[in-house]
């Protein structure tokens, strides 16, 4: 972060200093976390469903915070130098907006159900092949995550990926407002967090709130195989560039393959290959290489960003486990992800069996049992010889897989972990392949690690 001086962010916030002399004193570093203060940051206290960061000041202030940021209903119960705002989560968003346009980098927005990350990672690679950016942390892509991403900005920064999620409709365009992106890419619609949306149209009008946004000098990249996102063109009021396989793509891939488990394609007259598996990971490269075109870098420039994307821990990761590839899916799922981790395992080269060890898909609500039924069909229509199913939809996964046709010999219903070891620990031979994937709340890496003992 840049330099703040206190009387900036006290215009921009519309905050009250309280014990505060000097407002020309600059801060250089803001920490939400209490635990991670260090002395000259600015504590910004924010208020979550777990956690409130105002019973933390004292000990922020304690650790060497110079002040804190407090809502000012908060205020009087906590002693020491303060800055009262109306509510500390909106206060932090007009600091990042303001603080975003002090800068000249192009703001680059992602969002989409699935592949957001990936798609972020992507698009940062290829344009790092030219240009000095910057990209969101982690997974910083909900209302304290956008804001800090902002605040990491610096005046070298040519361009920033800035991953925006959402849980509830809205939730895009409040974001959006915040970064102020000029770029957008939408990367699939599908149902995730259905329980919080309710409906696949809601979903449809939230991520489609960040295409709205882009002003009539951006642009947007969709993704075009998508018939939702790519009914979103309607609503933009910039040019929209449709990226996929199909023919009415403006960036269109051709003789998509994968070799050795990589996968490659040519667009126009330029072959690309990506380090990394997985069909679904063509729409991030494509979206990469029409944001890189668009900012002027040649085919070169963009396949070199290309071939340094490195995999994103636990999102189709191969790893070579003993005589086993374990392929480390377990970072989240839903019903798109977990097809295309079927897929991955589809395509997979090997000599030895194809295993699916799943968790519960969470977060679907009252369609929770009707997609597992459905995905269990998808495994058994798929050249996957075992199926292990793990926690409380594990028996509607493999009951459907078993009625589809699916050997009942092959199928594992396992209540925890351990038993799902054991029964891999029967089944494996050298050379046979292992994809490892269910939601966050499954911690399946769980299986991962028992893996890697077990070789
Ligand atoms: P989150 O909402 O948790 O931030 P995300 O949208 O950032 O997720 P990623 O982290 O990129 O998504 O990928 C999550 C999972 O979805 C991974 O298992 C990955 O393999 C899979 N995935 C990524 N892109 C796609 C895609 N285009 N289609 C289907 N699955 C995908
Ligand atoms: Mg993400």
């Amino acid at each position: 972060m840049q330099t703040i001086l206190f009387q900036d962010l006290i215009a921009a916030t519309g905050g009250n200093p309280v014990g505060i002399a000097d407002l020309e004193q600059p801060i250089t570093r803001i920490e939400t976390d209490s635990r991670k203060i260090r002395p000259g940051d600015l504590f910004w206290a924010l208020e979550g469903k777990r956690f409130d960061g105002h019973k933390f000041v004292k000990q922020a202030l304690a650790a060497g915070a110079i002040a804190a940021v407090v809502d000012q209903t908060k205020s009087q119960r906590i002693q020491g130098p303060k800055i009262e705002v109306e509510e500390t989560v909106p206060a932090l968003w007009r600091l990042a907006n303001w603080y975003r346009k002090q800068f000249e980098a192009l703001v680059i927005s992602v969002t989409g159900s699935v592949g957001k990350t990936t798609t972020r990672r992507m698009i940062t690679s290829v344009l790092s092949a030219r240009y000095a950016g910057m990209e969101s942390p982690d997974n910083f892509n909900n209302q304290y995550g956008v804001p800090l991403s902002l605040l990491m900005l610096e005046p070298h920064h040519e361009f920033a990926v800035i991953e925006l999620g959402a849980s509830r409709v809205g939730d895009i365009e409040e974001l959006a407002a915040v970064a102020e992106p000029e770029v957008g890419a939408i990367t699939a619609i599908g149902p995730a967090h259905l329980d919080e949306f309710g409906t696949l149209e809601a979903i449809v009008r939230t991520k489609g709130e960040l295409i709205e946004a882009i002003p009539p000098t951006g642009f947007v990249v969709l993704n075009g195989d998508d018939r939702l996102v790519r009914q979103m063109t309607a609503r933009a009021r910039c040019p929209a560039i449709l990226v996929g396989e199909r023919e009415h793509n403006n960036v269109r891939a051709c003789d998509v393959t994968l070799e050795n488990n990589y996968l490659k394609f040519r667009v126009d007259n330029s072959n690309f290959e990506l380090t990394v598996t997985g069909r679904h990971n063509l729409n991030a490269a494509l979206t990469a290489i029409a944001i890189g075109r668009q900012l002027e870098m040649t085919d070169a420039e963009i396949g070199y960003g290309l071939r340094n994307f490195q995999s994103v821990a636990g999102r189709s990761n191969p790893l070579q486990v003993g005589s086993w590839t374990v392929i480390d899916d377990t970072y989240n799922a839903n019903p798109l992800s977990m097809s295309a981790a079927c897929q991955i395992l589809e395509d997979w080269q090997t000599k030895g069996k194809r295993i699916l060890v799943t968790g519960d898909m969470l977060s679907l609500g009252d369609w929770t049992r009707d997609f597992h039924r459905l995905f269990g069909e998808e495994v058994a229509r798929s050249t996957v010889k075992n199926l292990i199913a793990v926690g409380s939809q594990a028996a509607v996964v493999a009951g459907s897989a078993r009625k589809n046709g699916m050997d009942a010999g092959c199928l594992g219903v396992c209540r925890d972990h351990d038993l799902a070891l054991m029964l891999l620990d029967c089944w494996l031979q050298p050379g046979d392949v292992v994809l490892v994937k269910g939601s966050r709340g499954m911690r399946m890496e769980a299986i991962v690690t028992g893996l890697q003992r077990l070789a």
